[in-house]
């Protein structure tokens, strides 16, 4: 009896994987589809500062706008992009949004804002990728300093050359890298210093129960250490509570980004966000 049950899972298990492998297919083509039809678009979460309220950045977060199953976020479809290479082709379009949406908030009187990306490993290995920057910050005529890119810390450790090289171009180029996930990766603290990187992005998942676990306040704050000795900026992920901003400030984090002070907003939403924040717009000259 159990040969055959073990049959039968067997059997079981190959349906799911033929299940699973159409569902990739499906989803595959209509990504394809989702960038002819122009089904994506971005929102931006405000990085703020957590003493002042001030905003600081913006991070462009995905979506995918499905005709028939409304708004999607990425950890639904970003893993088949990257398999398949979608993500080289949607990946440039974010960036080109989000460059444009910097410059057009710029023409409305936001000047200190920084713009960070989310950049995958597949687009850091495409050997044009620093090409595909450099062409989408110069054509918004971007300042590159305000344009960050966040990768993670896998890319660093997979290949290390590779990482180190293009990253020095983004250098070279005045564009800011950010290191997102922070501490769930592989994280090789002595590689760290040797790439040309401007900041680390704590994880939520140290956040979330800082309160309470002494471990994860101690990795934040190791985070915080780490960070000011090797001269980066820090900013903490997934900020939902007034302690944990408290915690976090009281160990030398002042940046972060979390739904206690605003979820991710559309362009018009974001605009008005910082408005509210900054007391007034700065005054338009007199025409
Ligand atoms: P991430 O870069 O770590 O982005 C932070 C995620 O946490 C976002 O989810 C954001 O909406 C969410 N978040 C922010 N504050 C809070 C909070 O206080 N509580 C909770 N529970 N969540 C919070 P989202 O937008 O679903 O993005 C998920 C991931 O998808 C991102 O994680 C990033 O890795 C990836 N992603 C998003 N946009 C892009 C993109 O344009 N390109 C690439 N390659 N990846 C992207
Ligand atoms: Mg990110
Ligand atoms: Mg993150
Ligand atoms: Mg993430």
């Amino acid at each position: 009896r159990s040969k055959r049950d073990g049959r039968n899972a067997a059997r079981l298990y190959a349906a799911d994987m033929t299940e699973q492998a159409m569902a990739r297919l499906a989803l595959e083509s209509q990504l394809h589809e989702a960038i002819r039809n122009e089904e994506f678009t971005v929102r931006y979460q405000p990085q703020v500062d957590m003493r002042s309220g001030s905003v600081v950045g913006a991070e462009a977060l995905l979506r995918w706008n499905h005709p028939m199953h409304g708004l999607i976020g990425p950890d639904q479809f970003i893993d088949v992009a990257e398999d398949t290479g979608l993500i080289i082709d949607i990946g440039a379009w974010v960036l080109e949004q989000a460059c444009r949406q910097r410059e057009a908030w710029k023409r409305a009187g936001i000047m200190q804002l920084t713009m960070a990306v989310n950049i995958s490993a597949r687009q850091m290995l495409d050997p044009r990728f620093a090409d595909t920057v450099r062409e989408k910050v110069v054509s918004a005529g971007c300042n590159p300093h305000e344009v960050e890119l966040e990768i993670t810390e896998g890319l660093l450790i997979q290949h290390p050359e590779n990482a180190r090289r293009t990253l020095q171009t983004f250098r070279d180029m005045g564009i800011q890298v950010a290191v997102d996930d922070f501490g769930t990766g592989y994280s090789s603290l002595a590689y760290l210093k040797q790439y040309p990187i401007s900041k680390l992005k704590i994880d939520a998942s140290f956040v979330r129960d800082i309160q309470h676990d002494s471990n994860d306040q101690a990795i934040a704050s190791a985070v915080i250490a780490l960070g000011r000795s090797l001269d980066l900026d820090v900013i903490a992920e997934g900020v939902e509570t007034g302690e944990q901003s408290a915690i976090l400030i009281r160990h030398g984090c002042f940046l972060a980004q979390g739904y206690l002070y605003s979820r991710s907003l559309d362009a018009a939403g974001f605009q008005r966000f910082v408005e509210q924040r900054s007391g007034a717009v700065l005054p338009h000259p007199i025409a």
